[in-house]
């Protein structure tokens, strides 16, 4: 196959850890017979200090007729006193709500070469955890209608909840079919015992689960499933919420991994065409000194593969390899904890030779 991947470096760590994903890419189309071109886009800090603008028309149209579109991370202290429309974080929303992607993809795993990375008790992972959170990403609150106001207390604000049918049903139709590619357990969690478009929600999620009875489903209010994250995280295997439930779920749940350097996600919309980045931010800490941990944006390229490339024997060659050169021991210094750690050039020639 011959596919365009549009790279969207960006800031800090951007760089480098795209580079390491770009290896990657590359070895696994040699190793399996297909074509990726790069191209290069700016975004970010660094669009601003070449264009002023953080997200330049040019990038957003070569996402646009790409097939993919691999991202860093942007942001920066050399950007944080810029007015809200011109700050990097600002691009993220745009090249979001340019490429359509409605799905957010998270998921959340603990390996086993890494239990203790994670902050809750032993006994409590000891059989591990694997969750894939399905975040609805364009509706509800984050872009309802919302204002200021004089009311009978004086001030006042308010935001506004609303989802229709056709939002939550494609939103559900992922999630049912993400369940059925793994463990078929779906969560659906929401605050239908308060909230009107909850109560929606859920009944289009039971209407749907007849359409897929291969597929266990049950609801969850969200402050229970905030309780369960913890208690007994093994219980989820895929789980599907709204916009600002799954922002706050999929923070909880990356930080019970105990390690924001490993953690992947896609965006997802109507077409196979996505964008991938890892979860964390562009570490200006870190950035230029070969020491970020390169592995989110290589399981970014992964889901990549297997999401919008169809590759599944690819995307589980680069898992597998990330997890062999775990299991021998090999640390980036994120989760060293001071001891003896490789840089990211190090790991991600590690993976590179485990996946030849
Ligand atoms: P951050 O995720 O960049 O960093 C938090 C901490 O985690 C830092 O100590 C950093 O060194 C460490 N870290 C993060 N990724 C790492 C990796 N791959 N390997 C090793 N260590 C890693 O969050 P922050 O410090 O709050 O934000 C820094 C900048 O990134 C800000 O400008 C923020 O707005 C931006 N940001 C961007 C995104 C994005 O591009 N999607 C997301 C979050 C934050």
């Amino acid at each position: 196959m011959e596919k365009k991947i549009a790279l969207l470096r960006g800031d800090g760590i951007g760089p480098e850890i795209v580079d390491s994903a770009v290896r990657v890419l590359e070895a696994v189309a040699a190793k399996y017979g297909h074509k990726f071109t790069f191209t290069p886009y700016l975004i970010g800090g660094s669009a601003i200090d070449a264009t002023g603008k953080p997200l330049p028309e040019e990038t957003v149209a070569g996402c646009l007729v790409a097939d993919s579109v691999l991202l860093g991370a942007v942001g920066g202290p050399k950007w944080d006193t810029l007015p809200g429309d011109l700050r990097p974080e600002k691009a993220l929303l745009g090249i979001r709500a340019a490429m359509e992607l409605f799905t957010n993809l998270r998921p959340a795993k603990l390996y086993p070469a890494l239990k203790g990375e994670c902050p809750l008790r032993e006994d409590i992972v000891a059989a591990g955890f694997d969750i894939m959170i399905v975040r609805e990403l364009t509706g509800g609150i984050y872009f309802g209608e919302r204002g200021q106001r004089w009311g009978k207390y004086g001030e006042e604000a308010y935001d506004t909840e609303c989802y229709s049918r056709m939002e939550i049903e494609r939103i559900a139709r992922v999630a049912f079919e993400t369940a059925r590619k793994r463990g078929k357990k779906l969560t659906s969690i929401d605050k239908a015992n308060v909230l009107e478009s909850s109560r929606l929600w859920r009944r289009i999620v039971h209407e749907m689960a007849e359409q897929y009875p291969d597929v266990a489903c049950a609801d969850m209010l969200v402050d229970n499933a905030a309780m369960q994250l913890v208690r007994n995280p093994a219980q989820f295997d895929v789980i599907v919420t709204s916009n600002m439930f799954g922002d706050i779920l999929s923070d909880e749940a990356s930080q019970i991994t105990g390690s924001i350097g490993m953690l992947p996600s896609a965006s997802l919309g109507d077409t196979a065409r996505g964008l991938y980045e890892p979860i964390h931010g562009s570490a200006p800490d870190i950035a230029g000194q070969n020491k970020a941990n390169p592995i989110a944006t290589i399981l970014s390229a992964a889901m990549m593969l297997l999401y919008s490339f169809d590759m599944a024997t690819e995307a589980k060659a680069i898992i597998d390899a990330v997890d062999r050169v775990l299991a021998a021991g090999y640390r980036t210094a994120d989760l060293a904890h001071g001891g003896d750690a490789v840089t990211t050039t190090e790991m991600t020639d590690l993976i590179l030779k485990e996946l030849k």
